[in-house]
């Protein structure tokens, strides 16, 4: 079914602003156009929910996590950004891998499995999707998905 990204959005933000609080992070939405795309609302807040509670929590306290969109021909690519602890060059293909985990002491502290960012590319897979991070140790990362536009059973001949 198609969903209204922004509506999703606003339901993780609304589930993580005490946590957020606590924390004085700040969670803001930015150049985010209203746009319906092809998911599952319940999975796709999961996503949400899994990307917004890491960057909440591999960031210091005081800083800012944004999410963002571009909406292309197709599809739609979404952005989850944060200005926290980031990841070493050498782990970034690696953390969508079930159990890997970069930051074990800060995971640990908190009951972290490293399964929150297999389900991320999990769900995204199913939906048709792609994901990905970019990300600079010490200065923050960028963890992004896309998602379609289209309804499943219309023909992609863009
Ligand atoms: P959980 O299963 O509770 O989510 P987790 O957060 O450790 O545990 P993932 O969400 O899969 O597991 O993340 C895997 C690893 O990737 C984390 O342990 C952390 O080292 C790194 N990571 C994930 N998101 C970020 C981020 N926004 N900034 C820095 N490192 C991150
Ligand atoms: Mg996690």
């Amino acid at each position: 079914i198609t969903v209204d990204l922004l509506k999703v959005v606003e339901r993780a933000f609304d589930r993580l602003r005490t946590v957020a609080a606590k924390r004085s992070i700040h969670l803001e939405l930015k150049n985010a156009p209203r746009v319906n795309v092809w998911a599952d609302p319940d999975m796709l807040l999961q996503v949400f929910l899994n990307l917004l509670s890491n960057a909440i929590h591999y960031s210091s306290d005081g800083s800012q996590v944004t999410v963002t969109w571009d909406v292309l021909i197709d599809r739609v690519k979404v952005h989850v950004r944060d200005n926290g602890v980031g990841i070493p060059a050498e782990s970034l293909n690696r953390v969508f891998e079930r159990f890997y985990r970069v930051h074990k002491d800060r995971s640990r502290a908190s009951g972290g499995t490293g399964l929150g960012l297999a389900i991320v590319k999990h769900i995204i897979t199913a939906l048709g999707g792609e994901v990905g991070v970019d990300s600079v140790e010490g200065e923050g990362s960028d963890f992004w998905f896309t998602l379609s536009r289209l309804n499943a059973n219309m023909p992609r001949v863009l």
